[in-house]
């Protein structure tokens, strides 16, 4: 019976929310493989450890916490470093990251530290005999490829959003442990993180996401889109790169192969053209809804559910039906 590693992910103190997604995927894959314990990793700043809790309430057995003054910001190799230590300590049977934008630059580098394989962008998960098939979308996503994936332990990189964040509640053993290296002697130091609109529901970490094209018309007309996030309450906006090339949006709101990959649970495209570069990075959704005037668009061949007309008629109306039914829970 093999114990699971995730590593949590966390920003300015808090556990992002793919973070926790490792815990349930660990958590998921120790319950199908007789009931390993799941053994979780967590870095921060000091104060770090009162997340400890809530790392056991998804799932996790033991929590290994490191609190650093050096460690407020992502540090890529004292991390790097910490978690091939970890891991390697561990007889895992595999260990889970996010492949979130921290994500994928550090579960490749504990990979090359151990010489083991990495699962790069996994959308599922499960175990056949002696290895973990995962999935993984390749050609902006127009082909999944499923890697059969052998030898202890396998790392694995989720994309955010494939597996729902679940309470499995623990009471886990927190230890404090120390940095495999010392942040001050790290030859890569990060001073600032800038956030775009830190207000702002983060696209990785939003359940629903509205996301506007060009069929938009005018800048300005992003307005209806907002609205329409605003009534879900726990909504980002997404935009296409046509929208954000031409500055009616913020780079960071681009979802795609050049922008954002993400996976929520509700995808509502609303005057996107369904360019293989947009679909790239929002193919995943769980479920997606098109609005578009032209029945013809490309978008339509991936939506669960299409709207033909156009947006700007349409968004109000789904913004206050939106809003009333949200009133009715
Ligand atoms: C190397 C490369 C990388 C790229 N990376 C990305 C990327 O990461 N993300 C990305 O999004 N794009 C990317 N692109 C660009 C991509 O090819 C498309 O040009 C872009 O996605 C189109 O954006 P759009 O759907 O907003 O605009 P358009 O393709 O112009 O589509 C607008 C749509 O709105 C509809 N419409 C118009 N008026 C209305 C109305 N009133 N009501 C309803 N519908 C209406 C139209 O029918 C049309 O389908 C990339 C391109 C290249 C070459």
């Amino acid at each position: 019976m093999a114990n699971t590693f995730a590593f949590v992910e966390s920003r300015s103190g808090e556990l992002r929310r793919v973070g926790l997604e490792a815990v349930t995927a660990a958590r998921r894959l120790a319950d199908a493989t007789g009931g390993g314990e799941v053994h979780a990793l967590v870095m921060g700043a000091p104060g770090i450890s009162a997340k400890a809790e809530m790392i056991g309430a998804y799932g996790a057995d033991v929590v290994e916490v490191v609190e650093h003054a050096g460690l407020a910001l992502y540090s890529p190799e004292v991390v790097a470093a910490t978690a091939a230590a970890r891991i390697g300590d561990g007889s895992y049977r595999a260990a889970f990251f996010s492949a979130s934008a921290q994500g994928k630059d550090l579960a490749p580098r504990v990979a090359a530290k151990l010489g083991v394989s990495l699962g790069a962008d996994v959308t599922a998960f499960e175990t056949s005999g002696d290895a973990i098939v995962v999935r993984h979308p390749v050609n902006t996503g127009k082909v999944i490829a499923t890697l059969s994936i052998t030898g202890t332990p396998v790392l694995l990189s989720l994309r955010p959003g494939s597996v729902t964040a679940e309470r499995a509640p623990r009471t886990p053993r927190v230890a404090t442990i120390a940095p495999a290296i010392d942040p001050a002697a790290a030859r890569v130091v990060p001073r600032e993180l800038l956030a775009g609109n830190t207000a702002k529901l983060d696209l990785g970490e939003a359940p629903v996401i509205v996301s506007g094209g060009r069929g938009l018309r005018a800048p300005e007309n992003f307005k209806l889109v907002e609205d329409l996030a605003a009534a879900f309450g726990n909504a980002a906006v997404g935009a296409t790169r046509a929208v954000t090339d031409d500055g009616w949006r913020p780079h960071t709101d681009q979802i795609g192969q050049t922008g954002r990959l993400v996976s929520p649970d509700l995808y509502i495209a609303c005057g996107i053209s369904g360019a293989i570069q947009h679909l790239a990075g929002m193919r995943t959704s769980k479920t997606i809804v098109a609005i578009n005037k032209d029945r013809e668009a490309p978008i339509f061949k991936i939506a669960d559910y299409g709207v033909v007309g156009d947006v700007l008629e349409i968004l109000p109306v789904l913004t206050e039906a939106v809003r009333k039914a949200k009133q009715s829970h």
